[in-house]
């Protein structure tokens, strides 16, 4: 069978689906990987680097005309989508509960389609997590970020001129990117504090050396399905914000990544509080492709309020191609092998026979025999409809 592996289009995307190390763990068993010429500049990966690997060096039309193909964004409508071959199996993070578009042209397309940030938060999983595996890199950017952007220093200093105190951060939201965060911005000596509505993160952050600000218990769990937080009311989230309001004043620099899954990102800091803060502080807002969690965040952008420098960052993992690239293509072989082993066939004859039972499989499985059936994403196209007509 032929993996293709093409350039990604997108503008501003860096990333590639495989990396040169990672060809040889997807050509086991006799495999074939194809990667367009070209696909991994990106990331700092030369075609010779590929073929080295075993893999063949084709054109655009061949790369997306495999049996199977990997990528990291959904394909663009039109030409990208029509060059893939009903049947073929497509594995690409196609984030369809935030756009469900592109399942539907990829179910008239006849392609069956995996979508790699629906892969469940398991143990079993846990090689397959694409999503961990950017919001690492995207915390990890944060911090670095927001340390340039501070013009300061975050460790303590003991120079001949004087002692120069630490940068306090404060970080709120402490999953998979925050922890990160947390994690670089000691590591760069910064004193850090964080904060989560979901109190059972203390102990990972205290293990980090950040002290975790704990906020009176909501009368109901903030605890939501699956490890997430669930939404909170607004006047749950206004005690929240009354609760943070001393913390973000003192802070040099705040990074925020609370996200609710399917949901606009929980408001945080309001307006007056960035007008609180010492001018030349600092705002990373993780959350800027999701809404924000600052008022003031203009998402893709850095503006200045109030002498508050408010970052808003988008395709954050994609700004460090390099290290995005090589664990997204870990992730999505561990998976590939993952769908044989299962025993997804590709391509996908026709009629389809019924999908394997597996759950990692039953999780990721967006479109199959010329359907969109992935239950969450259907609802979310039939309620559109909906409201169009
Ligand atoms: P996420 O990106 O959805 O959210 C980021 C953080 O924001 C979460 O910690 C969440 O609690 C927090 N948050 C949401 N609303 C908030 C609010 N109003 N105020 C303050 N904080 C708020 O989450 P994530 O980073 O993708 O992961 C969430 C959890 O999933 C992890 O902490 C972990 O427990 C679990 N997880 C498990 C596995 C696994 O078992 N393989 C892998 C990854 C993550």
């Amino acid at each position: 069978m032929r993996w293709g592996v093409p350039r990604e289009r997108r503008a501003g995307e860096r990333r590639v689906a495989l990396v040169p190390e990672t060809v040889a763990a997807l050509s086991a068993g006799g495999h074939e990987v194809w990667v367009e010429r070209g696909a991994g500049d990106g990331a700092g990966h030369a075609d010779e680097a590929y073929a080295r690997q075993g893999a063949r060096l084709v054109e655009r039309e061949e790369a997306l005309g495999c049996e199977a193909v990997l990528k990291v964004r959904a394909p663009l409508p039109g030409e990208e989508t029509e060059a893939l071959v009903p049947g073929a199996v497509l594995v690409a993070m196609l984030q369809p509960l935030v756009d469900p578009a592109p399942a539907q042209a990829l179910a008239r397309r006849g392609v069956a389609s995996f979508s790699l940030d629906l892969v469940p938060r398991t143990t079993r999983a846990q090689a397959m997590d694409v999503l961990s595996a950017m919001s690492t890199v995207a915390g990890y950017r944060a911090a670095v970020d927001a340390a340039l952007l501070a013009r300061r220093f975050f460790p303590m200093l003991m120079t001949a001129a004087g002692t120069v105190a630490p940068a306090r951060v404060l970080v709120l939201g402490a999953g998979v990117a925050g922890l990160q965060a947390i994690a670089t911005c000691r590591r760069l000596g910064a004193v850090v504090q964080a904060f989560d509505a979901r109190p059972a993160v203390r102990e990972q952050v205290e293990s980090l050396g950040a002290s975790f600000l704990g906020m009176p218990p909501l009368e109901t769990s903030a605890e939501g399905e699956g490890g997430y937080a669930r939404a909170l009311a607004a006047d749950e989230e206004a005690r929240e914000r009354e609760f943070l309001a001393e913390a973000v004043s003192r802070a040099d620099v705040v990074i925020t990544t609370a996200l609710v899954p399917g949901a606009r990102a929980p408001l945080l800091i309001d307006e007056g509080m960035v007008a609180a803060m010492r001018p030349g502080s600092v705002i990373v807002d993780l959350a800027a492709e999701a809404g924000g969690n600052c008022a003031l965040t203009v998402p893709g952008e850095t503006v200045v309020r109030s002498g508050v420098t408010v970052h808003g960052p988008l395709d954050v993992a994609s700004a460090m191609p390099a290290p995005a690239s090589q664990l997204y293509a870990r992730a999505a072989t561990a998976f590939a092998r993952h769908l044989l082993a299962a025993g997804v066939p590709a391509p996908v004859p026709d009629p389809a026979p019924a999908p394997p039972e597996d759950p990692i499989v039953a999780a990721t499985l967006l479109t199959w025999g010329g359907a969109v059936v992935h239950d969450g994403v259907r609802r979310r196209l039939e309620s559109a409809e909906q409201r169009g007509g």
